[in-house]
């Protein structure tokens, strides 16, 4: 009986987060003319995050990682789509729209020292938005900070200290106890570690991982390099130029990336108990989101393109499992 209640809960996991068909275009000037053109950081993204589940979001640097994040949590406008979250569509723009986010999502950047105010303490950063979104009289506010400390392991008699009088490591750990004091059901991590030692990464993946496990949270982490989220998610999306080309579990993803570009981020992922193991390498750069070729837009790069995704539409995605999709010509009729 309680087993099936169980697998009645998982089945009705309820999704925290829903995008439907986001877009993020910023109005640019092309070159030395007055003509207006748009930069598409973000067109068309549909993906969904479960409660307590963990999506990894990979894709090269401006590929527009960041400007989806932001815009989940509403410090960027978007130009079109729909951001449920908690089953909740939020309208309202401004600051009462970004209030109205925060209770369900938090963010943790990726430089931990520009995101704390230098001349806050420890304590003053984390009360803070305890105290903006009115959730604990004073005395019980700091009983909670202090636990907060804790748990992210910290000494909670650090609460008086400034910023600077911490290592980078634990910086991070500051900003992650920030987000997860307000009890957010999100917590979205832009490259949390991308600006630390290599020595430490792995603790704060950990942190995360057993704070995910503890308290329940969905984590949407976003980094530029596929390794950092191979151990930690339970599906992965991958982005290129704006678009998600392909998403599924991560065993599906490690084991049978389907999408050129997917096969190519995995193989440049160095294997120590395989050094003489092959990198594909990707020809050029990545073109600019101004300026993106027709058909699919990974093309100039693919040394497996066909007349088709140079010159017919974009790839629609084609199913390969329950879990697992990606957008790619070669896949097209399969
Ligand atoms: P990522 O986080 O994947 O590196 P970003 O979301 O930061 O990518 O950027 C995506 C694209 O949007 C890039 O081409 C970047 O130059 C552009 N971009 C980001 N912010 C702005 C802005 N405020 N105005 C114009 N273009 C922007
Ligand atoms: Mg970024």
């Amino acid at each position: 009986m309680a087993e099936s209640m169980i697998k009645i809960a998982e089945v009705e996991r309820p999704d925290i987060l829903r995008i439907e068909d986001l877009r993020v275009h910023y109005p640019v000037r092309q070159g030395y003319s007055f003509r207006r053109g748009f930069l598409k950081a973000v067109d068309g993204v549909t993906l969904n995050l479960k409660a307590g589940e963990c999506l990894g979001l990979v894709g090269e640097s401006g590929c527009g990682k960041s400007t989806l994040a932001q815009s989940i949590l509403g410090l960027v406008p978007t130009s079109g789509g729909r951001i449920i979250l908690d089953g909740r569509e939020v309208v309202a723009a401004g600051r009462a729209g970004r209030l109205e986010r925060a209770r369900v999502a938090q963010m943790v950047f990726q430089d931990p020292f520009a995101s704390l105010n230098p001349r806050h303490t420890v304590g003053q950063s984390l009360g803070g938005p305890l105290k903006l979104h009115g959730m604990a009289d004073p005395a019980e506010r700091h009983h909670r900070v202090e636990e907060m400390m804790r748990k992210v392991g910290l000494r909670p008699d650090a609460v008086r200290r400034y910023p600077h009088e911490f290592s980078g490591g634990q910086r991070q750990r500051i900003c992650i106890a920030r987000a997860l004091i307000v009890e957010p059901k999100l917590v979205v991590c832009d490259e949390p570690v991308s600006a630390l030692d290599v020595s430490i990464r792995a603790q704060i993946i950990n942190l995360l991982l057993e704070l995910k496990n503890e308290l329940g949270v969905a984590l949407l982490m976003i980094s530029h390099d596929l390794g950092v989220v191979e151990h930690m998610c339970d599906r992965i999306a991958v982005m290129y130029l704006g678009r998600i080309v392909e998403q599924g579990h991560w065993n599906e993803i490690f084991t049978a990336p389907a999408h050129p570009y997917t096969q190519s981020l995995i193989s440049a992922i160095p294997d120590p108990m395989n050094p003489a193991a092959g990198t594909i390498r990707l020809r050029g750069e990545t073109p600019s989101a101004l300026d993106q070729p027709p058909g699919c837009a990974f093309n100039p790069r693919c040394d497996r393109a066909m007349p088709a995704c140079r010159e017919g539409s974009i790839p629609d995605f084609s199913t390969l499992s329950a879990t697992h999709a990606a957008r790619c010509h070669l896949l097209q009729g399969l």
